[in-house]
């Protein structure tokens, strides 16, 4: 049996457990996912014990994504974005890197699945992203993963957040982006084709972080905020006749992404997406 598993803290009420078990299932694959709670501050020290214990696959959540990046041999786009969300080892059938610390064990890879979780939540809903312009709000985790991935898929992106300097430094990092604060959605939103709400603004309380009359029909609105599942920006933005894409699709696809990588079986989304729905509900 293989044991695919989560590091987070704290991880209670992840949702990935079910979403995995249930594409397993459809698969018969006989794979467990199960959750690790580490203290903060050992996220090496838990890809190496997972490692030892022969965990096949980590996914890797809050405060841990940034810290996994040292304790991995990074893919390219996870090395941009600055974080790590899922860890392959080696013997998935991986390249083999070693991991050069005397142990002669080979280094476990690691990927950023957020980043197609937004490119293939965009693709399932048929929003073309090539040559679009794309308004990206944040500048943390989700916000790096979400610009990067949208330039790399053709996109013109314009990065807004709270602290300007924050949106500003990432978009000197992401080809053809600018960036700036929240006060430059006035001029961005009207005329972009995609926005996506990478803050975490709409989950504690019914708020946005972009204002209503600002949104139109010509746009796509990928909400990176999954509880509530429909939040007042993407209530709002389909008000507007936008189309609206919830924040579950992105949390479903960078699943179905780490699904894909661990087993190299096409992941039998309907069956994971049902999971996951049921678990949201
Ligand atoms: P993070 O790294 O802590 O970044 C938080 C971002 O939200 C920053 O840009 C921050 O701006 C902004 N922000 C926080 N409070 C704000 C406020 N009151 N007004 C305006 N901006 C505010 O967090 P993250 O990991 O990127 O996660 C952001 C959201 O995405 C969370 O809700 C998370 O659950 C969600 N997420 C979803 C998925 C998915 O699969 N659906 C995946 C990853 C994350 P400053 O820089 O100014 O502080």
């Amino acid at each position: 049996m293989d044991v695919y598993g989560l590091i987070g803290n704290p991880v209670g009420h992840s949702l990935s457990p079910p979403m995995h078990e249930a594409g397993y299932e459809a698969l018969s694959i006989d794979a467990r996912y199960v959750t690790f709670e580490p203290e903060p501050d050992d996220a090496a020290r838990a890809v190496e014990g997972a490692a030892a214990l022969g965990v096949a696959g980590l996914n890797v959540t809050i405060p841990f994504k940034r810290d996994v990046l040292a304790a991995v041999d990074p893919d390219p786009l996870a090395e941009r974005i600055g974080a790590v969300n899922t860890v392959v080892f080696p013997d998935d059938g991986e390249e083999e890197v070693d991991a050069g610390d005397g142990s002669g064990r080979d280094a476990p890879r690691g990927y950023n699945t957020d980043a197609a979780g937004v490119t293939r939540s965009f693709e399932r809903h048929g929003v073309p992203l090539d040559g679009r312009d794309a308004v990206v709000v944040g500048a943390g985790g989700a916000g790096r993963a979400a610009a990067f991935a949208l330039a790399d898929a053709g996109a013109s992106v314009h990065v807004a957040n709270r602290t300007a300097e924050r949106a500003t430094d990432l978009a000197a990092e992401v080809p053809g982006a600018t960036g700036g604060g929240l006060d430059g959605l006035d001029e961005r939103v009207p005329a972009a084709d995609v926005l996506v709400n990478a803050t975490s603004v709409g989950m504690e309380e019914d708020a946005t972080p972009v204002p209503a009359d600002l949104l139109h029909a010509d746009l796509a609105v990928l909400d990176a905020v999954y509880t509530p599942t429909e939040t007042r920006l993407l209530r709002e933005a389909a008000a507007a006749g936008a189309t609206t894409i919830e924040g579950a699709w992105m949390l479903l696809f960078q699943g179905v992404e780490a699904f894909e990588r661990w087993t190299g079986e096409d992941a039998p989304v309907e069956e994971m997406n049902a999971a996951l729905r049921a678990e949201l509900e």
